[in-house]
Order: structure tokens, then sequence, then C-alpha cells
């Protein structure tokens, strides 16, 4: 799950990471009196920032400078409603601008292979990470955190040489571990700060200072892990999420949409896994992943029936079921009622062995028409393959 900036940003200010202070608004006229509080409070600008969970908001217009009130109101309102790579613009953030001297790219993210945490970062902040690790790859250094102590001084003390950050070592060090624990207490995937910035202000003094400050925050949770932490599921976006993926979710089922014409009902994620293989290989392309769960009972069957039938290129339907906990005959009786509710006549092939794969048979036979049977998972591939096939001839 991808956290809004003003969510990220909430999980690195609470670990104590310097970041400047910020205010959401859904209207123009919010945005201005937010801006007009900042700029009372002694900020030269405001910067207004859309709030849409995809990258390259700079480039795309979504974020921009405003010097007062008036300006900000009219920055959020072009902002507000702006459609940037598909996804409308509901929330802007507002916040005092920094005088940027430089930016500098740093992150954690989850290496899977050697099982660690690993810290990146670049001295050329701004530029998308994967462009850069494209084109300058050694322009990215990496260091793996320790998997049980964390990120070690040392370890942050080299990363933040590496970074050009020698003069602002302390702060430095800081933020780099604080990116580790913002990581691990939220079971995180990735947490990205691009760009951390070298900031002029002005001292108490009247001198300038130059100090980090987290800009910009991406973090994406782990979904397997949001049980363990109600308060970052109530962070979910759901304006910003596939509507099939939030039934999906409502229904206990795991539903992954794909590109093609036949949908898959499967249960266990290994089979479900081979039976898209197989689909594959016979020429077919899946609509769908579906793993309906163990011991899946009838109403489960109808609901994710539903859900693959929501989408308009399903041509076939191919019903793959193990039965082990999940009986067969409960399977069956699933997918009789769906059939009888069903609003659009798709062909549903039906391969059912393992336990009470007798009695859904039976079932399966009596419920006639539309519903085909199949005895190897072969055949009933090969089946589905040839009905979406001439469909879409
Ligand atoms: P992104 O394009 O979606 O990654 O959004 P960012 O928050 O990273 O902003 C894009 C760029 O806008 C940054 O790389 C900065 O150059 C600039 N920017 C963001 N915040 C500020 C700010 O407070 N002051 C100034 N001057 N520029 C900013
Ligand atoms: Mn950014």
């Amino acid at each position: 799950m991808k956290l809004q900036e003003y969510h990220a940003k909430t999980l690195l200010a609470r670990a104590g990471l310097p970041v400047p202070e910020w205010a959401v608004a859904s209207s123009p006229g919010e945005a201005r009196l937010q801006a007009e509080t900042f700029l009372a409070r002694g900020a030269g600008k405001v910067v207004i920032k859309a709030q849409v969970l995809v990258g390259g908001r700079g480039k795309a217009g979504g974020v921009k400078l405003a010097a007062s009130g008036a300006e900000a109101e009219r920055v959020a309102g072009a902002i507000l409603g702006m459609d940037i790579k598909g996804i409308v613009v509901r929330r802007v953030l507002v916040a005092p601008a920094a005088e940027i001297e430089r930016e500098i790219y740093l992150a954690a993210v989850l290496d899977r292979t050697e099982r660690k945490i690993l810290l990146m970062g670049s001295a050329e902040g701004g530029v998308e990470i994967e462009t850069l690790a494209e084109e300058r790859p050694d322009a990215i250094v990496r260091i793996h955190a320790h998997p049980h102590l964390g990120l070690l001084d040392w370890q942050a003390r080299k990363l933040a040489f590496a970074l050009g950050l020698g003069d602002h070592l302390k702060a430095a060090v800081a933020i780099a571990q604080g990116l580790q624990r913002v990581m691990v207490e939220n079971d995180a995937d990735l947490v990205e700060v691009n760009p951390l910035a070298l900031v002029r202000e002005t001292g108490p003094d009247g001198t300038p200072v130059l100090t980090l400050q987290c800009l910009d925050a991406k973090v994406t949770i782990d979904d397997s892990a949001l049980s363990r932490h109600p308060g970052l599921e109530a962070m979910r976006d759901l304006d910003e999420e596939d509507p099939i993926d939030i039934e999906a979710r409502r229904l206990g089922l795991s539903f992954i949409r794909l590109e093609g014409s036949i949908g898959c009902m499967v249960n266990g994620a290994g089979l479900a896994m081979t039976t898209m293989d197989l689909v594959k290989r016979a020429g077919g392309s899946p609509a769908n992943f579906l793993d309906i769960g163990g011991g899946a009972r009838s109403e489960k069957v109808a609901n994710a029936m539903r859900l693959i039938l929501a989408e308009p290129s399903v041509k076939a339907i191919l019903v793959n079921i193990f039965g082990g906990i999940a009986r067969g005959d409960e399977v069956a009786r699933g997918l009789v009622e769906a059939r009888s509710q069903q609003t659009r006549d798709v062909p549903m092939v039906v391969r059912i062995v393992g336990t009470n794969a007798d009695l859904a048979a039976g079932i399966l036979a009596d419920a006639g028409g539309g519903i085909r049977t199949a005895q190897s998972l072969d055949e009933a591939v090969e089946m589905a393959v040839a009905i979406a096939r001439s469909a879409e001839a």
C-alpha cells in the first residue's frame, strides 16, 4: 500500500526526522488560509503540491510555489482537479517553501536477495532514481543495514560522506538511521526521501545556515503486514484504488486483475499460479489471479464469480479446485448459484478433484447449460482456451 506524501511525512516526523511543517487542503480557499498562516509566520513563499500516488508530480506541473495567499489560492485551484498520469488531484499539501541549496536522494528499500534493508543514496537528488540507476549506476551509494542492529553508526557516517554531507554529519546520520527505523517499525517496503535537501535558513543571530530537510517522502507498506498496523490501514486512500481491489479485500479474496480473457478461479496460491502458467502455455491469457482460499464456502465462490465477471474482457471462466479442506460439493453449489445470478452468459469450464468430487460432478451435471466439466487439468485448460479464442475471433 502506497501512502500519500502527507501520510509518509507523518511517519518521518513521528520518528524525529526533519520535515518542514505542512497542511493539507482540498479547496483553493483552504489552501489560501494555510498559505497565509505560513507566510505570516515568516515563510518567504509556500510550496503547493498535488497529493497523488504517482511519481514525477513536479514535472507534471503538480508542484508550484506561491508568494501570497491570493497566488496560493490560484495555484491550488489549478492543481486541484488536475489529471496527473490518470489520477485526479483531490488534495494539495501546503508548506513553507524551502530555499534549496542542493538536492540529495536517500531511501531505504528491501533487498529481497540479501534479505536486508538497503540504504540507497545519491548526491544527485531530484532526478528519478530509476533513470540514474540506468545511466550512471556508480553515482548510487549502497549500504546494507545490519539485520538485527539496524544501520550502524559507522555505516551511516560512510553513507553521509559518500553523499557529500561531511559538513552535516550528525544530521545526515540521524536521517539515514531514522529511515531504517521507519522501515522496520512500519513494515515498509520502501521509505524514500527525494529530495533530501540542504536548505538555506537564517540562524538565530541572523547569519545564514544550511540544514538538512526531507522535502518529499514516499512510503510503501507491505500489504501482508497491514493487519499489525491499524493506524496505517486508516491512511489508505480509497479514491486512488481500483474499485475491484477494494471489493476483493472486503470479501477476503486474493484477487489480482490481469489483461487476458480467461477468468481463473482456483483454491490455493500455488495452484492458481500453476493454472495461469498452463493457460499461457496453451496459448491463452489469464484475466486474473484468484485464490479463493482453503475451505471456501459456496457464498465465497459466488462472490469470486461476480468479481471475475465484472471484467468485460472475460470470455471464458476456468475453475480449478483441488478439494482438500474445500469441499467439491460446496464449490459446485456456489458455482451453480453464481450461474443463476449471472447477467452475462460466459461459458464455464470446471475441474474439481479431491474431497466430494463425485458429489460436485452430480451437482454440476444437474445444473446443465453453460457449465462444462473436465476430468484433467490439461483438458480443462484446453477447453477454456478454445472457448476464449472462438469468442475473440
Ligand atoms: P515529485 O516530483 O513528485 O517527486 O515531487 P517533489 O516533492 O520531489 O518536488 C519536485 C521538485 O520540486 C523537487 O525536486 C524540488 O526541486 C522542487 N521543490 C519541492 N519542494 C520545494 C520547496 O519547498 N522549495 C523549492 N524551492 N522547491 C521545491
Ligand atoms: Mn520527489
